[in-house]
């Protein structure tokens, strides 16, 4: 991008005027719960994350032992005395509240409204938390009807269990995936009653793979993007760099800066006071046990 001629400028004024107001990033990786609350802590720490997610079950939907309930507000409480950023916590990919089957849709509703359940004590805490999902796989009964379902189940949900604010993740448009333009998302939103608990993450990686051009038309995307779903819904970036282009709906991380979106295209999102304000989750693969600890420092670094 033609960024880097014009950047010196920009960059010193805004170290003139900006050093006081301009946040930390707050970012950090998607963590193990093995050994509970405060092995995450631990991890985070390690890899000097200013936030961070986690799954809190199994892959396959069962209930985690390691984190316990009881323990929950406590956790919040230690993030919130160290001023760590909004945890964007992951659902499991099982759940689909999209899905053909009632009893798998149920099984969705009622997992996610358990999973806030043991989120809740971590906001009262006074620790902002936040529940990232797939919206849902349409399989074969239309976009309209997947979305439909989406809505409806979050409404559910939402009738349940209110504690925490559910993120829906824009997808990649991989096989029947419902959420791979802002335009579905923006009907599963419109469809929901509770619109105080619902916002958006934006997937780095799946927007480009989606066919966005962040690359070469940032300011174009982020027009849209504000345009159809509304800048103030999007809480949270999974911040991915793409093994695959424009387009190609491969939902394919790579590490930051070795993909198709590369370095000026996250040295813009770092520096975009809109996108800099919100937790960054990398969802990279590890290479070595350092490889998240580097990639924190790296974004980091671009910042102006
Ligand atoms: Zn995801």
């Amino acid at each position: 991008m033609e960024t880097t001629t014009t950047e010196p400028t920009a960059t010193t004024a805004a170290t003139i005027t900006d050093t006081t107001t301009t946040p930390e990033l707050l970012i950090g990786s998607h963590l193990s719960t093995a050994g509970g609350w405060d092995a995450l802590i631990k991890r985070s720490h390690e890899e000097g994350g200013s936030a961070f997610a986690f799954f809190p079950r199994s892959p396959y939907g069962k209930r985690s032992k390691a984190l316990d309930p009881a323990q929950a507000g406590e956790f919040g409480a230690r993030l919130k005395a160290e001023h760590y950023g909004p945890l964007v916590v992951h659902a499991p990919y099982v759940y689909n509240l999209a899905g053909k089957d009632e009893a798998k849709r149920a099984f969705a509703i009622e997992a996610l409204a358990e999973d806030i359940e043991l989120l809740t004590p971590i906001r009262e805490a006074g620790q902002e938390t936040t529940i990232n999902i797939h919206p849902g796989a349409h399989v074969g009964q239309g976009t309209d009807t997947g979305c439909r379902l989406i809505s409806e189940g979050l409404n559910r949900v939402l009738e349940r269990a209110s504690g925490v604010m559910v993120l829906l993740e824009t997808m990649a448009g991989k096989g029947t995936e419902c959420g791979r333009s802002f335009e579905e998302l923006a009907a599963i939103i419109d469809g929901v009653d509770d619109k105080e608990h619902i916002g958006v993450t934006l997937d780095t990686c799946h927007v480009l793979d989606a066919g966005y051009d962040l690359v070469s038309d940032y300011d174009g995307v982020k027009r849209r993007l504000d345009n159809i779903i509304g800048l103030d819904r999007v809480k949270a970036i999974h911040v991915n760099d793409s093994q695959f282009g424009l387009g190609s709906h491969k939902d394919r991380h790579a590490n930051i800066g070795e993909g198709q979106l590369g370095i000026p295209f996250f040295t813009r999102l770092v520096n975009d006071p809109d996108m800099a304000r919100l937790p960054m989750i990398l969802e990279t693969k590890e290479v070595t046990p350092a490889t998240h600890r580097e990639e924190i420092a790296l974004l980091r670094s671009l910042v102006a």
